[in-house]
């Protein structure tokens, strides 16, 4: 229907990745996988692949992989046309359910390879403090021909240095929380320093910053909405995003970003709101531990 022009950006392996993706994380919201759920999540993932989006971003843990599949089939897009990431699940970090969980996800999506898998979190309190072994089994799937590139989700900079130097091998993204309010510029100057790409997640700050005033007034000036401001500076930055909606007026709104751009002032008075780590939204990637009840028991594999 609408399909904007979307950039692709490089990453390190030679690989490119649409810059604009849609975000899966609670469609549908209650991440059980049931097939009324399931269904669901197939009406909207097929509703943003008919508006435009060509990048799918979801994740073991969203309990929605099998939607999503569902969804890429029934829109009839070819597979080759369409990048698709999924993320290994907390319990699922020893090497054996690293490959095992993968080809669960591969079979759920119902495609015979995955264009990008990230290491959802790093747990560096669970797993004797070992993601280097979760790492290296990550890189096996690349070799083995079913993965194209493999990334990892909140790490931090000391997360992301023992990967590199005790593997050899880069991830081509960092997927972390990025929002006007937390810029996160810690780990994004770790991130270019290594010629890692940035994913930024909860790009709108999960809806809570569409009513600040600053963006609001900026919005009022471009004639465009607040959420399609936010959604250019991260794209000034040179951030990869996938906001999440299950509306699809928002769905179009949020794609339809790539024909204006921010001046350096109005780009200034965005970063300057940032509070620190009083912005964060989410847990903290240092002492995040959750592990979460296993799902697979209550699907058909
Ligand atoms: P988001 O920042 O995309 O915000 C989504 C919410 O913003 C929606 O539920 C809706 O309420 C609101 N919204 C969306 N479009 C809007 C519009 N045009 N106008 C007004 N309001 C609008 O939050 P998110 O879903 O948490 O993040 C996006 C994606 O990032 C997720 O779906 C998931 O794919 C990924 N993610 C990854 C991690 C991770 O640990 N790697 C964590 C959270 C999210």
């Amino acid at each position: 229907m609408v399909s904007q022009y979307v950039p692709r950006i490089q990453l390190n392996n030679g690989t490119t990745i649409p810059q604009m993706g849609f975000g899966t994380l609670n469609v549908p919201p209650d991440r059980n996988p049931t097939p009324e759920n399931s269904a669901k999540t197939e009406e909207f993932v097929c509703a943003a692949l008919e508006i435009g989006y060509r990048h799918i971003d979801t994740a073991q843990m969203y309990g929605n992989e099998r939607g999503v599949g569902q969804g890429i089939a029934a829109s009839g897009i070819p597979r080759d046309q369409l990048y698709v990431t999924s993320k290994l699940g907390n319990g699922n970090h020893r090497p054996d359910d690293v490959r095992r969980s993968f080809d669960e996800t591969l079979q759920k999506l119902g495609i015979d390879y995955l264009d990008l898998f990230l290491i959802h979190w790093p747990l560096p309190t669970l797993y004797e403090g070992d993601y280097v072994s979760t790492w290296a089994t990550m890189a096996e799937l690349v070799e083995n021909g079913r993965l194209r590139s493999i990334g990892v989700s909140n790490f931090q900079p000391d997360h992301l240095q023992k990967i590199i130097s005790e593997t050899g091998i880069r991830p081509v993204v960092n997927q972390i929380e990025v929002h006007p309010g937390f810029n996160n510029d810690l780990i994004r100057n770790a991130c270019v320093r290594l010629g890692v790409m940035v994913e930024a997640w909860s790009p709108l700050g999960q809806g809570k910053v569409i009513g600040d005033s600053v963006l609001r007034d900026i919005a009022a000036v471009k004639d465009r909405t607040t959420a399609q401001v936010v959604l250019r500076w991260h794209v000034e930055h040179g951030n990869i995003v996938f906001p999440k909606s299950v509306n699809r007026e928002r769905m179009a709104e949020n794609l339809n970003i790539f024909d204006f751009t921010l001046s350096p002032s109005e780009i200034a008075l965005i970063d300057a709101l940032d509070e620190g780590e009083a912005g964060r939204i989410g847990p903290n990637p240092d002492t995040f531990d959750w592990i979460p009840p296993d799902t697979t028991s209550r699907e058909e594999l």
